[in-house]
């Protein structure tokens, strides 16, 4: 791996570096010259002070594994201190859920610019965080989902919802996730639900022999139905009906690197932000 000049690089820790989404991180950042890799944090057992690189089978790249996030960031707001506005160091956070607030905070407090893929920040954590990197003046951005097919999906359902009164959410994922529907299926439905009208409305009386059979109704008459398998990655599809037709549209993530070009547009853009930025569509 060879190493990159340090002055012309966006500085870079990467939390969560051994998971599914922070070893593709770290092996972008690798791959790209405007990046480089100054931190590399971890919880995994046993890890401590190993090269993350010859651990994701990059070679070695200089950077030793740490449980220690904060010491990270100290290290990495240190490194860049006297560079000037627009050049601080950057987080890319894919941890867990239960920690995502707390390194988010602390980021910023270090003045380390957070872009934050871990999922589950509630909406009273995203309003108090926004306040905090307004006050720090610390660009930061929050993305539920790094991928432009979806935000192009997303773009494309709210264009359509307003020639349609008919539409339903499928989102199909790995029988690994936990939650459901899934975030980004709930923000279409939200997106869709902008216009502010109603869906679905029905000359029949339903009844479902199986509960749940008709999926998950929300207030505006949208239904969302999840399928949970082995097999799948992340998948989405919208489809809209009207008489003597129907329209659909859908995406496939099919490998995390989908993800990564999403990723390195936040990296570019986050020093430049002002206060928190929540969501891909703000950024391309
Ligand atoms: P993963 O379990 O494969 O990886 C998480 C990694 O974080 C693990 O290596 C774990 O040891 C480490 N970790 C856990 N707690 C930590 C802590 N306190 N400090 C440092 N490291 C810690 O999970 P994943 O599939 O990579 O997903 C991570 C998160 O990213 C999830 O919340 C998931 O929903 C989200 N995600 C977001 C997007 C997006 O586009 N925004 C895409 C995929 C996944």
């Amino acid at each position: 791996m060879t190493m990159k000049s340090k002055n012309s690089s966006i500085s870079l820790v990467v939390a969560g570096a051994l998971g599914r989404m922070g070893a593709e991180v770290v092996k972008s950042i690798a791959m790209a010259s405007d990046c480089q890799l100054v931190g590399a944090v971890d919880t995994t057992p046993g890890k401590e002070g190993l090269d993350v690189g010859i651990e994701l089978g990059l070679g070695p790249m200089g950077v030793s594994l740490t449980s220690d996030l904060e010491a990270c960031l100290c290290m990495a707001s240190q490194q860049v201190r006297d560079l000037g506005p627009g050049q601080g160091s950057v987080l890319v956070d894919f941890t867990h859920p239960s920690v995502v607030y707390e390194h988010t905070r602390a980021a910023i407090a270090y003045g380390v610019h957070p872009v934050i893929g871990t999922t589950g920040l509630s909406s009273d954590q995203l309003k108090d965080l926004s306040v905090f990197a307004e006050k720090a003046c610390i660009g930061s951005a929050v993305i539920p989902n790094f991928s432009i097919g979806m935000v192009l999906l997303q773009q494309a359902a709210a264009a359509a919802a307003s020639f349609y009164d008919h539409a339903e959410l499928t989102e199909l994922h790995h029988n690994q996730k936990a939650d459901a529907p899934s975030g980004t299926c709930i923000k279409t439905a939200e997106i869709i639900e902008d216009l502010g009208k109603s869906f679905n409305h029905s000359d029949v009386k339903e009844e479902e022999s199986l509960s749940c059979s008709r999926g998950g109704l929300r207030e505006s008459g949208l239904r969302l139905h999840s399928i949970r398998l082995p097999g799948l990655v992340a998948h989405q599809e919208v489809m809209f009906g009207s008489n003597g037709e129907t329209y659909t549209l859908r995406h496939d993530t099919i490998d995390r690197s989908a993800y990564m070009p999403g990723v390195l547009i936040a990296v570019r853009k986050v020093r430049n932000l002002e206060g928190l930025v929540y969501g891909l569509e703000r950024l391309i």
